[in-house]
C-alpha cells in the first residue's frame, strides 16, 4: 500500500484501486465510515481519513466511497479509470 497526504487530498494505493478523499469536499455525514468503519474514520474536525483500507474488502470498499454523497471520495483503478464515482468513458480522464 502506498501512502500520499497533500494538504486537503489523502490517498492511498491498496491492490488495484487508488483512493482519495478530498476533505474540503467532506461534510462529515459519515456515510463511508458506517459503509466500512476498519477503512474510514472521522477525525477532530469531523472530517474523513483513512484507518487501514487494506482490511477491508474490495467489494465493501468501493461500496463505502460510492456512499458519499458529496463525491468526496474518488477511486481509480490501475489503468487510471475512474470507477467511483461513475464517470462515462468520454469524460474519462486517465
Ligand atoms: S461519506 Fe463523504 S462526506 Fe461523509 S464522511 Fe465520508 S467522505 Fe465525508
Amino acid at each position: 500500500m502506498s501512502t500520499e497526504d497533500r494538504g486537503d487530498f489523502h490517498e492511498r494505493t491498496v491492490g488495484e484501486l487508488r483512493v482519495r478523499i478530498d476533505r474540503t469536499l467532506c461534510v462529515g455525514f459519515g456515510d463511508c465510515v458506517t459503509e466500512a468503519p476498519a477503512a474510514f474514520v472521522l477525525d477532530d474536525t469531523g472530517t474523513a481519513v483513512f484507518v487501514e483500507l487494506e482490511t477491508t474488502e474490495r467489494e465493501q470498499l468501493l461500496r463505502a466511497c460510492d456512499a458519499c454523497p458529496v463525491d468526496a471520495i474518488t477511486v481509480w483503478n490501475t489503468d487510471g479509470i475512474q470507477i467511483v464515482p461513475p464517470l462515462p468513458a468520454c469524460e474519462q480522464v486517465p
